[in-house]
């Protein structure tokens, strides 16, 4: 129906679209059907119990200022329990770096409105996560893909996008979303190098960096960059802004995530704050420093690591048995999804409504690269559905994959 606001929405507006994730993934909502299309945490490990206790305890205890606006920056104990766990992954930094965002999603858009002017370019991992696409086209943003290998964003590839001049380079580190893919040590220090030479800052993403399942932790880039300057000063002031969040690590419906930046780039970011919410819930921040604090946190994170791990193990394990043989998949570290590569002659979009038919569906992996690409791939996702469910799902996605071959 025609209104009079149709013609009055800005340029800006022209360029926002649905994620083409929420649209598909609204077909598949229907219980009989085993999704493995969302990036959705197992909700059974949810810890409600947690939450109940911990948001009664707040309330009673500090009902006023849980339910009075807050700091712009975040509730300082959760700033602060912040910097000390993070701290034992290697990333000193001062609680003058870490501001509290609603979910990572939240950075990802003030760091566009902060930085991105229409026409700039973006250096992006090729596949990258869409919602920073979707977040940054709004603000008029191009993006310079990266080609990305087993071993994460290529070096190469990453000079050559360099020459084009980007505004900024992000870059998701650990089980990289869409393809599960860790960037490799050796890569970390030549990218940070590199970007420092060139004098471009980087934007790392890192919501999955502590569900590692195997093998060593690596350094962030944040931290890499870091390690090369001046020891002791209280605060971090390089070329790395560095993002995570709680959604994967507590839940995501509390919406609490942080950025680690420079305090000037942290001052205009509350700005760009005081502009989209003023601040951060104040009772999600109490109750969720409530749960997360005492040990609770290390404990929990052990938890989903072992059940996460086991599911990709069973998701593996099936997709080796029913998968046909010329189809590819990467086998992440950690994390919630891996990467599968389908014959070049299939398009995994135009499959998912006969994957749909046969009630499993996926993530098309074309959306995920900026500009083109990628049509016989899709992402899956293993944490959320339980262990006979990724079986059944995977056995009927492997007959979707050989009638199609068999075409
Ligand atoms: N960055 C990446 C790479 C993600 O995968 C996600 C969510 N899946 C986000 C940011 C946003 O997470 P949230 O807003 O829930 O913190």
């Amino acid at each position: 129906m025609q209104t009079l606001w149709d013609e009055r929405y800005a340029q800006r507006t022209q360029r926002m679209t649905s994620s083409v994730i929420r649209e598909l993934l609204k077909l598949t909502e229907k219980p009989d059907v085993i999704s493995f299309g969302g990036g959705m945490p197992a909700p059974e490990l949810f810890p409600v119990p947690q939450f109940l206790d911990a948001s009664r305890e707040v309330l009673e205890e500090s009902g006023a200022q849980a339910l009075q606006y807050g700091p712009t920056e975040g509730y300082r104990p959760l700033r602060e329990l912040i910097v000390r766990h993070t701290a034992r992954y290697g990333l000193n930094v001062s609680t003058d770096n870490v501001m509290i965002t609603s979910g990572s999603q939240q950075a990802l858009d003030l760091l566009g409105k902060i930085f991105i002017n229409v026409g700039d370019h973006i250096a992006v991992e090729a596949p990258t996560y869409l919602g920073a696409l979707q977040a940054w086209s709004a603000y008029g943003a191009e993006y310079v893909p990266v080609p990305t290998d087993g071993e994460g964003i290529t070096v190469g590839g990453l000079e050559d996008a360099l020459r084009a001049g980007p505004k900024f380079i992000y870059v998701l580190p650990n089980f990289q979303n869409p393809t599960g893919v860790t960037l490799a040590l050796e890569r970390r220090r030549r990218i940070v190098a590199l970007a420092d030479r060139h004098g471009v800052p980087i934007i790392e993403d890192d919501p999955y960096g502590q569900l590692r399942f195997e093998g060593e932790h690596q350094p962030a880039l944040v931290t890499l960059d870091g390690d090369g300057r001046a020891a002791g000063q209280p605060a971090y002031r390089g070329n790395v802004i560095y993002l995570s969040t709680f959604s994967k690590l507590l839940a995501p419906g509390i919406r609490l995530g942080w950025v680690v930046a420079p305090p000037e780039v942290i001052a205009k970011l509350v700005q760009a704050k005081q502009g989209a919410d003023l601040h951060t819930s104040t009772l999600n921040q109490m109750v969720a420093h409530r749960v997360a604090r005492g040990g609770f946190l290390d404990e929990h994170v052990r938890r989903l690591r072992r059940v996460y791990r086991e599911r990709r193990d069973v998701m593996t394990a099936a997709m080796q048995e029913h998968f046909p043989a010329d189809v590819r998949w990467t086998h992440p570290a950690g994390g919630l999804f891996l990467w599968v590569t389908l014959p070049g002659r299939l398009d995994a979009t135009e499959l998912l409504h006969r994957a749909v038919e046969q009630k499993v569906a996926y993530v098309p992996g074309a959306p995920f690269f900026p500009c083109g690409g990628g049509s016989h791939t899709l992402r899956l996702n293993f944490s959320n559905a339980q262990p006979e469910r990724i079986r059944e799902g995977i056995e009927r996605l492997g007959r979707v994959l050989r009638l199609a071959l068999a075409e």
